[in-house]
Protein backbone atom coordinates (compact mmCIF):
# COMPACT_ATOMS: atom_id res chain seq x y z
CA UNK A 1 0.00 0.00 0.00
CA UNK A 2 1.11 3.59 -0.58
CA UNK A 3 1.99 5.38 2.09
CA UNK A 4 -0.68 8.80 1.31
CA UNK A 5 -2.79 5.10 1.29
CA UNK A 6 -1.98 3.89 4.41
CA UNK A 7 -1.95 7.85 6.42
CA UNK A 8 -5.86 8.37 4.54
CA UNK A 9 -6.90 4.65 5.67
CA UNK A 10 -5.74 5.54 9.70
CA UNK A 11 -7.23 8.54 9.51
CA UNK A 12 -10.32 7.51 8.10
CA UNK A 13 -10.72 5.45 10.77
CA UNK A 14 -9.50 7.67 13.90
CA UNK A 15 -12.80 9.59 15.21
CA UNK A 16 -10.72 11.88 16.64
CA UNK A 17 -9.43 13.34 13.56
CA UNK A 18 -11.42 16.12 12.25
CA UNK A 19 -11.98 17.14 8.97
CA UNK A 20 -9.64 20.39 7.45
CA UNK A 21 -11.88 23.78 7.09
CA UNK A 22 -13.11 24.29 4.19
CA UNK A 23 -10.06 26.50 1.70
CA UNK A 24 -7.43 24.30 2.72
CA UNK A 25 -5.90 22.32 1.17
CA UNK A 26 -7.69 19.56 -0.09
CA UNK A 27 -4.71 16.95 0.46
CA UNK A 28 -1.86 17.25 3.02
CA UNK A 29 0.96 15.22 1.74
CA UNK A 30 2.57 13.20 3.94
CA UNK A 31 5.91 11.68 4.43
CA UNK A 32 6.76 8.99 6.59
CA UNK A 33 9.54 10.16 8.74
CA UNK A 34 12.06 8.32 9.90
CA UNK A 35 12.30 7.58 14.12
CA UNK A 36 14.33 10.53 15.56
CA UNK A 37 17.46 9.51 16.63
CA UNK A 38 18.28 9.14 20.51
CA UNK A 39 20.59 11.66 20.79
CA UNK A 40 23.24 10.36 23.54
CA UNK A 41 24.78 13.05 25.77
CA UNK A 42 28.16 13.33 25.03
CA UNK A 43 29.97 13.45 28.58
CA UNK A 44 31.64 16.72 30.08
CA UNK A 45 34.30 17.54 28.55
CA UNK A 46 36.64 17.58 31.69
CA UNK A 47 38.56 20.50 31.81
CA UNK A 48 42.30 20.12 33.41
CA UNK A 49 42.90 18.56 36.69
CA UNK A 50 43.15 20.64 39.43
CA UNK A 51 46.40 20.46 41.53
CA UNK A 52 45.00 18.94 44.91
CA UNK A 53 43.63 16.27 42.36
CA UNK A 54 46.61 15.26 41.12
CA UNK A 55 48.27 15.49 44.52
CA UNK A 56 45.65 13.01 45.98
CA UNK A 57 45.82 10.74 42.95
CA UNK A 58 49.74 10.66 43.05
CA UNK A 59 49.24 10.11 47.16
CA UNK A 60 46.71 7.17 46.45
CA UNK A 61 48.78 5.98 44.19
CA UNK A 62 52.03 5.78 46.88
CA UNK A 63 49.71 4.25 48.95
CA UNK A 64 48.58 1.65 46.95
CA UNK A 65 52.44 0.82 45.82
CA UNK A 66 52.95 0.64 49.88
CA UNK A 67 50.28 -1.53 50.41
CA UNK A 68 51.80 -3.66 48.09
CA UNK A 69 55.34 -3.44 49.16
CA UNK A 70 53.81 -4.65 52.12
CA UNK A 71 51.81 -7.26 50.74
CA UNK A 72 55.13 -8.42 48.96
CA UNK A 73 57.07 -8.07 52.56
CA UNK A 74 54.39 -10.33 54.40
CA UNK A 75 54.40 -13.14 51.55
CA UNK A 76 58.54 -12.75 51.87
CA UNK A 77 58.51 -13.45 55.83
CA UNK A 78 55.80 -16.12 55.52
CA UNK A 79 58.10 -17.81 52.65
CA UNK A 80 61.66 -17.42 54.57
CA UNK A 81 59.23 -18.55 57.98
CA UNK A 82 58.34 -21.61 56.13
CA UNK A 83 61.47 -21.99 54.76
CA UNK A 84 63.54 -21.90 58.55
CA UNK A 85 60.53 -24.20 59.54
CA UNK A 86 61.44 -26.73 56.40
CA UNK A 87 65.08 -26.28 57.22
CA UNK A 88 64.30 -27.06 61.15
CA UNK A 89 62.52 -30.17 60.31
CA UNK A 90 65.27 -31.49 57.59
CA UNK A 91 67.81 -30.84 60.56
CA UNK A 92 65.31 -33.00 62.71
CA UNK A 93 64.99 -35.65 60.52
CA UNK A 94 68.73 -35.30 59.85
CA UNK A 95 69.15 -35.65 63.45
CA UNK A 96 66.70 -38.45 63.80
CA UNK A 97 68.74 -40.12 61.06
CA UNK A 98 72.02 -39.63 62.72
CA UNK A 99 70.75 -41.10 66.07
CA UNK A 100 68.98 -43.81 64.40
CA UNK A 101 72.52 -45.19 62.59
CA UNK A 102 74.55 -44.51 66.23
CA UNK A 103 71.60 -46.83 67.83
CA UNK A 104 72.27 -49.40 64.74
CA UNK A 105 76.01 -49.10 65.31
CA UNK A 106 75.61 -50.05 68.68
CA UNK A 107 73.68 -52.95 68.43
CA UNK A 108 75.63 -54.36 65.57
CA UNK A 109 78.47 -53.72 68.23
CA UNK A 110 76.42 -55.37 70.95
CA UNK A 111 75.71 -57.82 69.01
CA UNK A 112 79.20 -58.74 67.83
CA UNK A 113 80.50 -58.92 71.83
CA UNK A 114 77.23 -61.24 72.45
CA UNK A 115 78.33 -63.55 69.18
CA UNK A 116 82.55 -63.31 70.89
CA UNK A 117 81.20 -63.76 74.24
CA UNK A 118 78.74 -67.05 72.91
CA UNK A 119 81.87 -68.44 70.92
CA UNK A 120 83.99 -67.60 74.16
CA UNK A 121 81.86 -69.88 76.28
CA UNK A 122 81.17 -72.36 73.37
CA UNK A 123 85.08 -72.59 73.43
CA UNK A 124 84.92 -72.64 77.30
CA UNK A 125 82.27 -75.76 77.14
CA UNK A 126 84.31 -77.46 74.99
CA UNK A 127 87.18 -77.05 77.07
CA UNK A 128 85.05 -78.24 79.91
CA UNK A 129 84.11 -81.39 77.72
CA UNK A 130 87.48 -82.28 77.15
CA UNK A 131 88.74 -81.63 80.33
CA UNK A 132 85.35 -84.01 81.71
CA UNK A 133 86.17 -86.64 79.51
CA UNK A 134 90.18 -86.68 80.17
CA UNK A 135 89.44 -86.71 83.90
CA UNK A 136 87.00 -89.82 83.21
CA UNK A 137 89.24 -91.44 80.90
CA UNK A 138 91.79 -91.18 84.08
CA UNK A 139 89.09 -92.17 86.79
CA UNK A 140 88.57 -95.31 84.64
CA UNK A 141 92.00 -95.85 83.93
CA UNK A 142 92.46 -95.57 87.88
CA UNK A 143 89.71 -97.87 88.16
CA UNK A 144 91.33 -100.51 86.10
CA UNK A 145 94.70 -100.30 87.49
CA UNK A 146 93.24 -100.67 91.16
CA UNK A 147 91.00 -103.56 89.55
CA UNK A 148 94.45 -105.08 88.54
CA UNK A 149 96.10 -104.55 91.64
CA UNK A 150 98.06 -107.73 92.93
CA UNK A 151 98.73 -108.25 96.89
CA UNK A 152 102.31 -108.00 97.38
CA UNK A 153 102.32 -111.00 98.70
CA UNK A 154 101.33 -112.97 95.31
CA UNK A 155 104.80 -110.60 94.17
CA UNK A 156 106.60 -111.57 96.62
CA UNK A 157 106.10 -115.40 96.26
CA UNK A 158 106.10 -115.86 92.34
CA UNK A 159 109.82 -114.50 92.99
CA UNK A 160 110.74 -117.86 94.92
CA UNK A 161 112.37 -115.88 97.44
CA UNK A 162 113.12 -117.52 100.80
CA UNK A 163 111.57 -115.78 103.90
CA UNK A 164 110.38 -113.45 101.49
CA UNK A 165 108.98 -110.78 104.06
CA UNK A 166 112.26 -110.61 105.24
CA UNK A 167 114.24 -110.39 101.83
CA UNK A 168 111.61 -107.74 100.95
CA UNK A 169 111.99 -105.73 104.25
CA UNK A 170 115.85 -105.58 103.81
CA UNK A 171 115.62 -104.10 100.63
CA UNK A 172 113.79 -101.44 101.50
CA UNK A 173 116.41 -101.24 104.56
CA UNK A 174 119.12 -101.11 101.93
CA UNK A 175 118.53 -99.58 98.63
CA UNK A 176 118.63 -95.35 98.64
CA UNK A 177 115.66 -94.23 100.80
CA UNK A 178 114.23 -92.34 98.07
CA UNK A 179 113.94 -95.39 96.04
CA UNK A 180 112.56 -97.35 99.14
CA UNK A 181 109.74 -94.56 99.52
CA UNK A 182 108.84 -94.80 95.82
CA UNK A 183 108.66 -98.73 96.30
CA UNK A 184 106.35 -98.23 99.45
CA UNK A 185 104.33 -95.35 97.50
CA UNK A 186 103.06 -97.16 95.14
CA UNK A 187 101.58 -100.19 97.64
CA UNK A 188 98.39 -100.34 99.21
CA UNK A 189 96.99 -102.19 101.83
CA UNK A 190 93.80 -103.00 102.45
CA UNK A 191 93.65 -103.27 106.25
CA UNK A 192 95.07 -99.77 107.05
CA UNK A 193 94.42 -100.11 110.85
CA UNK A 194 96.23 -103.21 111.11
CA UNK A 195 99.08 -101.44 109.57
CA UNK A 196 98.67 -98.61 112.32
CA UNK A 197 98.56 -100.93 115.18
CA UNK A 198 101.30 -102.85 114.39
CA UNK A 199 103.64 -99.90 114.09
CA UNK A 200 102.46 -97.41 117.24
CA UNK A 201 101.28 -100.85 119.61
CA UNK A 202 103.35 -103.91 118.37
CA UNK A 203 106.72 -101.94 117.59
CA UNK A 204 108.51 -99.71 119.48
CA UNK A 205 111.48 -97.70 118.54
CA UNK A 206 113.42 -96.61 121.56
CA UNK A 207 116.88 -95.87 122.73
CA UNK A 208 119.59 -97.23 124.95
CA UNK A 209 118.44 -95.13 127.68
CA UNK A 210 114.68 -95.70 127.62
CA UNK A 211 114.44 -99.38 126.34
CA UNK A 212 113.70 -100.70 130.04
CA UNK A 213 110.37 -98.41 130.13
CA UNK A 214 109.23 -100.22 126.71
CA UNK A 215 106.74 -102.55 127.15
CA UNK A 216 105.98 -103.55 123.46
CA UNK A 217 106.36 -106.93 121.87
CA UNK A 218 108.65 -105.94 119.97
CA UNK A 219 111.27 -102.99 121.06
CA UNK A 220 113.94 -101.72 118.62
CA UNK A 221 117.05 -100.02 120.02
CA UNK A 222 117.48 -96.85 117.96
CA UNK A 223 119.98 -93.55 118.06
CA UNK A 224 118.19 -91.25 120.92
CA UNK A 225 117.42 -88.96 118.55
CA UNK A 226 115.00 -91.48 116.73
CA UNK A 227 113.58 -92.73 120.36
CA UNK A 228 109.75 -92.83 120.22
CA UNK A 229 110.02 -91.39 123.63
CA UNK A 230 112.93 -89.10 124.12
CA UNK A 231 114.05 -87.86 121.10
CA UNK A 232 116.91 -87.52 122.44
CA UNK A 233 116.15 -84.87 124.54
CA UNK A 234 115.01 -85.25 128.32
CA UNK A 235 111.66 -85.93 129.35
CA UNK A 236 111.87 -84.08 132.27
CA UNK A 237 113.15 -80.64 130.66
CA UNK A 238 109.88 -81.21 127.68
CA UNK A 239 107.65 -81.72 130.95
CA UNK A 240 109.09 -78.80 132.02
CA UNK A 241 108.51 -76.48 129.06
CA UNK A 242 105.35 -77.75 128.54
CA UNK A 243 103.79 -76.95 132.10
CA UNK A 244 105.74 -73.66 131.76
CA UNK A 245 103.60 -72.65 128.51
CA UNK A 246 100.23 -73.79 130.59
CA UNK A 247 100.89 -71.64 133.13
CA UNK A 248 101.66 -68.73 130.89
CA UNK A 249 98.40 -69.54 128.67
CA UNK A 250 96.59 -70.35 132.23
CA UNK A 251 95.78 -73.24 131.50
CA UNK A 252 95.05 -75.44 134.67
CA UNK A 253 93.23 -78.43 133.42
CA UNK A 254 94.75 -80.36 130.30
CA UNK A 255 93.08 -83.27 128.10
CA UNK A 256 94.89 -85.62 125.93
CA UNK A 257 93.23 -88.30 123.84
CA UNK A 258 95.55 -90.70 122.44
CA UNK A 259 98.59 -92.94 123.30
CA UNK A 260 99.15 -96.07 124.51
CA UNK A 261 99.09 -96.98 128.68
CA UNK A 262 102.52 -96.94 129.01
CA UNK A 263 102.83 -93.37 127.38
CA UNK A 264 100.27 -92.61 130.13
CA UNK A 265 102.25 -93.74 132.82
CA UNK A 266 105.34 -91.50 131.42
CA UNK A 267 103.22 -88.90 130.93
CA UNK A 268 101.65 -88.90 134.14
CA UNK A 269 104.99 -89.02 135.96
CA UNK A 270 106.48 -85.98 134.16
CA UNK A 271 103.78 -83.81 134.52
CA UNK A 272 103.13 -83.84 138.15
CA UNK A 273 103.24 -80.17 138.46
CA UNK A 274 101.66 -77.98 140.82
CA UNK A 275 98.08 -77.22 140.16
CA UNK A 276 97.69 -79.19 136.82
CA UNK A 277 95.02 -81.18 136.36
CA UNK A 278 95.88 -84.01 133.32
CA UNK A 279 93.33 -86.14 131.61
CA UNK A 280 94.26 -88.84 129.21
CA UNK A 281 92.13 -90.79 127.19
CA UNK A 282 93.50 -94.09 125.65
CA UNK A 283 92.90 -93.66 121.66
CA UNK A 284 90.81 -97.33 121.42
CA UNK A 285 88.94 -96.61 124.49
CA UNK A 286 85.12 -96.30 123.80
CA UNK A 287 83.54 -93.42 125.37
CA UNK A 288 79.60 -92.72 125.58
CA UNK A 289 79.89 -89.23 123.66
CA UNK A 290 78.32 -87.67 126.36
CA UNK A 291 81.51 -88.25 128.74
CA UNK A 292 83.94 -87.29 125.80
CA UNK A 293 81.81 -83.86 125.95
CA UNK A 294 81.92 -83.54 129.55
CA UNK A 295 85.63 -84.00 129.09
CA UNK A 296 86.09 -81.49 126.07
CA UNK A 297 84.05 -79.15 128.41
CA UNK A 298 85.95 -79.49 131.95
CA UNK A 299 89.18 -78.87 130.14
CA UNK A 300 90.98 -75.60 129.43
CA UNK A 301 93.18 -77.49 126.41
CA UNK A 302 92.59 -80.50 124.76
CA UNK A 303 95.35 -82.77 122.45
CA UNK A 304 94.13 -85.18 120.43
CA UNK A 305 97.91 -87.25 119.58
CA UNK A 306 97.65 -88.63 116.20
CA UNK A 307 100.30 -90.71 115.33
CA UNK A 308 99.43 -93.08 118.17
CA UNK A 309 96.89 -96.18 118.73
CA UNK A 310 93.74 -94.20 117.97
CA UNK A 311 90.21 -94.92 116.84
CA UNK A 312 88.72 -92.61 114.70
CA UNK A 313 85.61 -93.05 116.59
CA UNK A 314 86.86 -91.73 119.65
CA UNK A 315 88.90 -89.11 118.00
CA UNK A 316 85.98 -88.04 116.26
CA UNK A 317 84.43 -87.27 119.89
CA UNK A 318 86.56 -84.86 121.25
CA UNK A 319 85.87 -81.75 119.00
CA UNK A 320 86.25 -77.76 119.92
CA UNK A 321 87.77 -74.82 119.52
CA UNK A 322 90.29 -75.74 122.42
CA UNK A 323 91.17 -79.11 121.18
CA UNK A 324 94.02 -79.77 119.28
CA UNK A 325 95.46 -82.66 116.80
CA UNK A 326 99.49 -83.05 117.64
CA UNK A 327 101.06 -84.69 114.32
CA UNK A 328 104.12 -85.92 115.83
CA UNK A 329 105.68 -89.20 117.89
CA UNK A 330 107.69 -89.44 120.96
CA UNK A 331 106.76 -88.32 124.12
CA UNK A 332 109.05 -85.16 123.75
CA UNK A 333 108.37 -83.99 120.62
CA UNK A 334 104.43 -84.20 121.83
CA UNK A 335 105.14 -82.34 124.38
CA UNK A 336 107.16 -79.74 123.09
CA UNK A 337 104.45 -79.38 120.14
CA UNK A 338 101.87 -78.99 122.55
CA UNK A 339 103.52 -76.35 124.82
CA UNK A 340 103.96 -74.30 120.84
CA UNK A 341 100.37 -74.83 120.39
CA UNK A 342 99.51 -73.67 123.89
CA UNK A 343 101.54 -70.50 123.11
CA UNK A 344 98.79 -69.54 120.13
CA UNK A 345 95.57 -68.10 121.27
CA UNK A 346 92.40 -70.30 120.54
CA UNK A 347 89.34 -68.97 120.15
CA UNK A 348 87.23 -69.55 123.48
CA UNK A 349 83.50 -70.19 123.95
ZN1 LIG B 1 115.01 -92.38 124.48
Amino acid sequence: MHPDDEFLKAMAGDPQVRRLRRGGPERVAARPVAPEPDVALAPPTPGPPSLSARLHEAEEARDAERAEAHAAQAQVRALAERLSANEVAAAEREAAHDALHRQLAEAQAARQTLETDRKSLLGQIGSLHEQLTQARDRAAAADAAARRAVPLWDVLEALALPSPVTRFAQALAHVEPSRADKTVRHLFTSQPDELRHLLTDKVAWVCAGCRSGATHECVIEVAPEDCDVCGGSSIVAAARRFTDACRRADCRRVLIVGGSPRYHAQLTAALQADGLELTLVEGNRKLPAAQARQLCDRAHRGFIWGPTILDHAVSGLFQGSRIQTVHVRGITRFLDEAARLLGQPVATR
